[in-house]
């Protein structure tokens, strides 16, 4: 049976890094569409708490609420969202209430950019300014030539930002939440040379939001400098710790070469999904990509089956 392929051409950060997790997860996640075979509860309550966080700071955009701000309150989203798990909800308006009361006087002084909004920028606009290497360059021909064949216009690199706030002294930045749980809310210390300041999705982040433009050309976020991460203790009371990391330039100056090496993969990934190429009873993933840092990988139950074949078609027929 051949494959579905996917013909959408925008691609967000999450996306470029399972390229590079996995070509088996993107193949299952992005041309086949499986839905996710793990329950991660864990996440969830991350995703309820990004919802309180997001009804929170909406009310102080410039221009008022974003239109989805009054389609649900901010009660019928959690809900929606986290049906079948009021238990986890409470936990979310419960750890939110103390983040209030921790933190929403400080942030009177900032002004909100920007909340959970998506941003979407042209390939061949992302790499204005940048000096391409010739190795770049060719990586960026066979993704003209792969799209060409395809008959599918170039992607389009998007990002999503939890949280743009600009401070008093007119510094950008985004505001990341971490928990405990992850590897990288772990943040052994809290500075330049932690191994989330050098991991090269933030650095996505801000090299793509450094470059989206107004629609009168000028840069949106020109002053967008860092990072402001918080993370859930695990203490009790519920309390949260927030600070700024500077990004490490070097690893920040890696950014264009990286993201053109994932976006030149998925091009691949898709033509030879396109071709019937892609072998789905191949090997599994390394140790580090099935067992990542957010659990089991959501597809390890296909994986790890003797059915392999099996699992991809029961589970192609949940979203049919
Ligand atoms: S379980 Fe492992 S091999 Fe399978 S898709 Fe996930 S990361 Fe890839």
């Amino acid at each position: 049976m051949g494959a579905s392929v996917d013909t959408r051409s925008k691609l967000g950060s999450t996306e470029l890094a399972e390229i590079s997790t996995c070509e088996r997860l993107y193949y299952f996640k992005h041309i086949l569409k499986l839905p996710a075979l793990i329950e991660r509860l864990g996440a969830l309550l991350g995703s309820l708490l990004h919802i309180c966080t997001r009804y929170w700071y909406a009310q102080f955009l410039p221009n008022g609420p974003p239109p989805w701000w009054y389609v649900r309150t901010l009660e019928e989203e959690l809900h929606r969202v986290g049906v079948g798990h009021p238990d986890l909800i409470l936990r979310a308006e419960i750890i939110f209430a103390h983040y209030l009361a921790q933190y929403a006087e400080e942030d009177r002084a900032w002004k909100v950019l920007a909340v959970e909004e998506e941003f979407e920028i042209d390939l061949d606009t992302l790499f204005e300014g940048v000096p391409l290497t010739k190795l770049i360059e060719r990586d960026y021909t066979r993704i003209v030539q792969l799209c060409q064949e395809a008959d599918e216009p170039l992607p389009k690199p998007s990002k999503r930002s939890d949280l743009m706030l600009e401070r008093s002294d007119g510094v950008q930045f985004e505001l990341d939440f971490k928990s405990t749980a992850g590897q990288y809310g772990k943040l052994p210390i809290w500075s330049s040379t932690n191994e989330w300041a050098i991991a090269w999705q933030p650095m996505q982040y801000l090299f793509i939001g450094r470059r989206l433009r107004k629609p009168d050309g000028t840069f949106r976020f020109p002053r967008l400098r860092s990072f402001l991460v918080q993370r859930l203790k695990t203490s009790e009371p519920i309390r949260f710790d927030r600070n700024e990391i500077e990004m490490c330039d070097a690893a920040y100056n890696e950014t264009p070469v990286i993201t053109m090496r994932q976006l030149r993969k998925r091009a691949e990934l898709r033509a030879d999904a396109r071709a019937g190429m892609f072998d789905r009873d191949g090997p599994v993933g390394s140790y580090w990509a099935c067992e990542n840092r957010y659990g089991k990988c959501d597809y390890y139950p296909i994986c790890h089956s003797n059915d392999r074949v099996g699992m991809i078609e029961r589970a192609r027929e949940k979203v049919r």
